[in-house]
């Protein structure tokens, strides 16, 4: 493990990722919120973004984008790299191009630098993000894995993605994918920070030549979703700003109980006074210096600028052990929804 890190990872067909991206998944957030947040975060050096089909605001990802091109901030939308994923409901091969094409089409661009599938559980094929039946059950579909990256592949081959990955996979379905591909994923993301590290599972993947990228990477600190949903009243979180409660109520549907906070960590309090540094800032350092991509969130100014700033420090090896030692909960996103699935991934340890 090094305390250097590189500004990029190198994808097997030369692709630059860079190790530090704009994440966009803003339930929250007011419109316009994250068209801002892409274009300041272009402004100031950015250029990765994080987005999904699933997060509805790939057109504000696309026009922040299309914003700096036309100030000249940008000299061509190739120099940045763009992440989108296939939602769950978009996994039968026959029609994964035509409803990738819509993704293509919000963020105005012929072709992504990454495309990721989102979970490995297919719902019911259409619009609706979370289809579910007359009695409000969720409604599964059973797309082979297989077939749908096959389906990827062809993305590739069309020229609409340059690079496939997949997220949320756990090691053995990672493998499944492995055995069966004619177009290797070249990413995974995961939940990844101090307090659940994936160590087994982002190392198994690095030893296979597969870059892993971190979701989470603060451990979604302030995020008012922690709250049970009958107490969306408090003042951070105003009910109409949120994009869909069906969203929030499945979607977020994580552990419960007192949720631990970074910046309540004694060991990373003192680091980062050490090093003249944020919490973030020490948290994010720590998660690159494993060789881990990260994509922090955040729609203010001033901490899409702070999280920026992590190549100008490092972390000792002494340092590194302390902030391992915090890896100690379970993961945030369990989608419990989804764990009837055949296909639910996190059923297995890694
Ligand atoms: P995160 O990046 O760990 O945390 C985001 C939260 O932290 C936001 O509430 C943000 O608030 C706040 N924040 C950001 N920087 C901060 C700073 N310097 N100081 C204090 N607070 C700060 O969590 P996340 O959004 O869940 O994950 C990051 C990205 O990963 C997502 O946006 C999405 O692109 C991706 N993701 C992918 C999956 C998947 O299934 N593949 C799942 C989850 C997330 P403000 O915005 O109000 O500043």
């Amino acid at each position: 493990m090094s305390s250097d890190i590189a500004e990029f990872a190198v994808l097997p067909n030369g692709t630059k990722y860079p190790v530090i991206g704009l994440g966009t998944h803003n339930v929250t957030g007011g419109p316009g919120s994250v068209r801002k947040a892409v274009k300041y975060a272009i402004d100031i050096g950015y250029r990765s973004v994080d987005c999904a089909y699933a997060y509805e605001n790939e057109k504000e990802v696309g026009d922040g984008i299309q914003a700096k091109l036309d100030d000249g901030t940008i000299k061509d939308k190739k120099e940045m790299f763009i992440t989108t994923k296939l939602w769950n409901t978009h996994h039968n091969p026959r029609h994964i191009k035509e409803n990738f094409q819509k993704s293509l089409d919000n963020l105005k661009v012929n072709c992504v630098q990454l495309l990721v599938i989102h979970w490995p559980i297919s719902l019911k094929d259409g619009d609706d993000l979370f289809p579910k039946d007359k009695n409000d059950q969720i409604m599964f579909a059973n797309h082979d894995i297989i077939d749908t990256w096959k389906g990827m592949e062809e993305l590739v081959d069309a020229g609409m993605a340059e690079n496939i990955g997949l997220s949320n996979f756990n090691k053995s379905q990672v493998e499944r994918i492995l055995q069966s591909a004619r177009i290797k994923p070249c990413n995974l993301q995961v939940e990844i920070h101090p307090y659940f590290s994936n160590r087994k599972l982002a190392n198994f993947c690095l030893s296979k030549g597969i870059t892993v990228t971190a979701y989470a990477p603060l451990a979604n600190p302030d995020s008012p979703l922690w709250l049970p949903i009958n107490q969306l009243s408090k003042p951070r979180l105003k009910l109409k700003d949120c994009r869909s409660l069906t969203f929030i109520s499945l979607y977020y549907n994580r552990r419960k109980g007192k949720e631990p906070s970074i910046f309540d960590e004694p060991v990373l309090k003192d680091i980062a006074q050490k090093k003249g540094k944020t919490i973030p800032q020490v948290v994010l350092r720590f998660i690159l210096q494993r060789n881990i991509i990260v994509i922090p969130k955040s729609v203010t100014p001033s901490r899409i600028k702070e999280n920026f700033d992590v190549f100008s420090f490092s972390l000792s090896p002494d340092e590194m052990e302390q902030i391992w030692a915090l890896d100690k909960y379970p993961r945030i996103w369990i989608e419990k929804w989804a764990s009837e699935h055949k296909e639910y991934p996190f059923h297995e340890d890694f």
